[in-house]
């Protein structure tokens, strides 16, 4: 067994049936729960539970929420940065 001592950070990810597919009927509640990064805008409830269908489809438990993520979708971690930016 080995240990690391490096810091990471995690991200945390929406889960897909718990938190969105099971508001299908009652999109409005999802509404805002996510913004596109892109454009700054939030998400109507019909376009998150669009979203949330789509990474279901591919076999994901959560919404990825960055590129580094296991095959449910949930981020494995990133190395801290201890430097300046
Ligand atoms: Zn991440």
């Amino acid at each position: 067994m080995t240990f690391t001592s490096t810091p990471k950070t995690f991200h945390v990810a929406m889960d897909i049936r718990g938190g969105i597919l099971k508001h299908a009927k009652n999109t409005k509640r999802l509404e805002g729960m996510f913004i596109n990064r892109q454009t700054g805008v939030s998400l109507t409830g019909e376009e998150v539970l669009e979203m949330g269908r789509h990474f279901d489809a591919k076999g994901f438990e959560v919404v990825p929420p960055c590129d580094n993520h296991d095959s449910r979708g949930i981020c494995q971690g990133h190395a801290v940065e201890t430097e300046a930016k």
